[in-house]
């Protein structure tokens, strides 16, 4: 069966468009995402140019704040401390990757926490790991809604994930070990976490035993047909993150998108299995949503007890 991210996203933003008109309808203003974005990187303005399609249409008010190439490191700080004040942004990312001269991990560390709707901040991933309240990164909240929504539990499942990168391996290999009260606004914890998960990366040695023995694989590695038919069991469950670019000279565009699965042959063997395109994509965008109404909630809760 295939994992329709597309279809599922979809139902998400109509959830969320409902929720924000409820909101606004009270009176209250809408919730607030920026996004900085550096450069003119065309694969980066193209996913902003689709993050500030999916605010407008749930409700979301989006604001794009674009900086040269040359920006410094210290002006790009100053301009996360500024957003982390300001009290109409509930929440922001920094869209990666930035310049070389600019260094990633000190723009992202100096971000609120609470603001910090990509989840990629030393604290959030930090509070995530300790199964406290925090902000799942878009990716991987993307993938457990994915899960949830098609009632696939991970329960004592071997879940094997391929990649240990801090914005999708490391994050889904953790959520999907944790104890399952972690629950995410809005979503049905019971049936998630609780799996035995093995993490693989390029250093591992046999990785396709290891792939056999899984009951769910996550693909997230950046490499065309890395997991292959030998490589699974009958009834597994495939997650493929990968997004590839593979040449087409018959595609219009010269190119098409590919994942990190042999879709064609794994699929037969595969119980559910995501699509490239049209897979955990669309539902990372639509985490980014649920995250930034997430940051709002709390805020205005926050503001009330105050
Ligand atoms: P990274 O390059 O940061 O990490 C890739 C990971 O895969 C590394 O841990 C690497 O191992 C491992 N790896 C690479 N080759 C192999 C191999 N042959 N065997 C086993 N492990 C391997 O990538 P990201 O996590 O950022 O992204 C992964 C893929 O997912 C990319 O294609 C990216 O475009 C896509 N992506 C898709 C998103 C979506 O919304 N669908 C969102 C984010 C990413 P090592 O650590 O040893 O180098």
């Amino acid at each position: 069966m295939i994992l329709d991210g597309k279809q599922t996203a979809q139902t998400i933003r109509c959830e969320l468009r409902e929720q924000i008109s409820e909101i606004t309808k009270r009176g209250l203003r809408a919730p607030k995402l920026a996004i900085i974005i550096v450069g003119h990187n065309p694969a980066s303005e193209t996913y902003v140019a689709n993050k500030m399609k999916a605010c407008a249409e749930v409700g979301v008010e989006a604001e794009r704040i674009a900086f040269e190439s040359d920006v410094t490191e210290q002006q790009l700080i100053q301009e996360v401390q500024r957003l982390n004040t300001d009290p109409m942004v509930d929440g922001f990312i920094v869209q990666l990757p930035l310049p070389e001269h600019i260094n990633e991990s000190a723009v992202l560390s100096a971000i609120d926490f609470h603001k910090d709707v990509d989840g990629l901040t030393p604290a959030n991933v930090g509070r995530t790991v300790q199964g406290l309240p925090s902000i799942v990164s878009a990716t991987p909240r993307g993938i457990r809604e994915l899960l949830a929504r098609y009632a696939i539990r991970t329960e004592g499942k071997h879940v094997v994930v391929i990649g240990r990168s801090n914005i999708v391996g490391k994050p889904i290999a953790m959520l999907l070990m944790q104890r399952p009260y972690l629950s995410l606004p809005g979503m049905s914890a019971a049936s998630l976490g609780d799996a035995t998960v093995t993490i693989c990366h390029s250093k591992t040695r046999d990785l396709a035993s290891i792939c056999r023995t899984a009951d769910i694989i996550i693909v997230a590695a950046g490499c065309p047909k890395l997991l292959t038919a030998d490589m699974v069991k009958e009834g597994v469950t495939v997650i493929d993150v990968g997004i590839n670019r593979i040449d087409d000279p018959a595609s219009p565009r010269g190119y098409r998108l590919v994942g990190d699965v042999d879709f064609e042959q794994v699929a037969p063997k595969a119980a559910y299995i995501t699509p490239v395109p049209g897979g955990v994509g669309p539902m990372t965008i639509v985490s980014l949503l649920q995250n930034t109404l997430q940051a709002y909630t709390a805020s205005m809760n926050q503001q009330q007890s105050a």
